[in-house]
């Protein structure tokens, strides 16, 4: 039987599932005081995941900590939002890939074995000061990895040694983060009982309230002061909105928008937490790429958006409203539109 650490850390594993059918415990137990803070927690594990794209902290009881998780699951299913679904699993897959980062090699083939039937080696070898872990059979490694943009992953550019794929610790890590998020977007769109006990109706109704708060005003909430969401022109809310909504963006949308972004005033890092949202986050990359957009790194020199012309070449100029006829680039749009938005109170509310 899997041990209760375990389970706290990688609650998703069927080895927990079968402690918690071991644990009996019924739905209407959970309104007992003594269950209270399990509940608390499940809460937060869904109001972080809203909040910051990522769930973090935990329960000092290990038991009680694991127990939170099915209790998360089980609210995120009674909202019946597919935004909140994908947003959460999301969210719990990079808490996974954090624990998984600090694992040993065996610890990390023995899950993705156990629990995603990978056929993967430990294997260790380096080559051209690049250290692999491990050996996963091209099959595996392709069902994983083909949401990835970035070219390093695509299979051309990979070391193959008999249909297996070298890959480093942090690259078999990214990959199982894949496999966990869309485990647990499985388990959260399941449906459930909706004929709760008050104590989590109650909680159900501050999930909901959060979510859509959230949904109206992530970007802003996300944006400093000096950053007038209203004011993006189509284009760019698309690609932020498809972001936030843990999306994924072509390299060229991500480029328009990180560039837009610090263009604007908004500081590298914030960027950096934005993209947290994105179903292929991949951190050290991102903020390598936004802080050389920004000038900090190689050529020092800071990138603009491309133009109207070549952002419909490239097919990501979405939605165009009548303001986009009067202008060539989405920087003229958002300063044409912010100092209407200064100029018009009505405005300035609605935005
Ligand atoms: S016309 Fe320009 S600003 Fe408007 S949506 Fe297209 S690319 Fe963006």
């Amino acid at each position: 039987m899997i041990s209760e650490r375990e389970a706290s850390k990688y609650p998703f594993l069927k080895e927990a599932a079968s402690l918690l059918e071991h644990l009996e415990i019924d739905i209407e137990n959970l309104t007992d005081q003594r269950y209270r803070p399990i509940l608390d927690r499940g809460e937060e594990r869904v109001i972080q995941a809203i909040r910051y794209g990522v769930v973090g902290g935990g329960l000092k009881d290990d038991l009680a900590e694991f127990l939170s998780f099915p209790i998360a699951v089980m609210l995120v299913s009674m909202t019946r939002d597919p935004f909140l679904e994908r947003r959460y699993a999301l969210a719990e897959a990079v808490r996974a890939r954090r624990l998984l980062e600090s694992e040993d090699e065996g610890r990390i083939a023995e899950i993705a074995r156990g629990e995603f039937r990978w056929r993967i080696k430990v294997q260790r070898r380096e080559i051209e000061d690049t250290i692999y872990s491990f050996e996963l059979h091209f099959v595996d490694y392709l069902r994983n990895s083909s949401s990835f943009r970035e070219d390093k992953w695509r299979l051309i550019n990979r070391i193959l040694t008999e249909g297996y794929v070298l890959l480093t610790k942090a690259e078999a890590v990214r990959l199982l983060q894949v496999e966990v998020e869309e485990l647990i977007r499985r388990l959260s769109s399941r449906r459930v009982e909706s004929n709760m006990p008050e104590q989590i109706m109650e909680r159900l109704g501050r999930i909901k309230r959060t979510l859509d708060e959230s949904r109206s005003s992530i970007g802003d909430s996300a944006l400093p002061s000096e950053v007038i969401h209203g004011a993006f022109p189509p284009c760019i809310t698309h690609s932020y909105r498809t972001l936030t909504a843990g999306g994924r963006l072509s390299h060229i949308e991500r480029f328009t928008l990180s560039s837009f972004l610090l263009n604007i005033g908004m500081e590298p890092e914030r960027i950096v937490q934005l993209f947290v949202s994105a179903s292929d986050f991949d951190e050290g990359l991102t903020r390598y790429q936004i802080e050389h957009i920004s000038g900090l790194r190689g050529s020092r020199t800071r990138y603009t958006p491309p133009n109207c012309m070549t952002m419909r070449t490239h097919g990501i100029c979405h939605n165009p409203d009548s303001l986009c006829g009067k202008v060539k680039h989405p920087l003229s749009y958002y300063r044409r539109r912010a100092s209407e938005l200064r100029m018009s109170p009505k405005a300035r509310k609605d935005r």
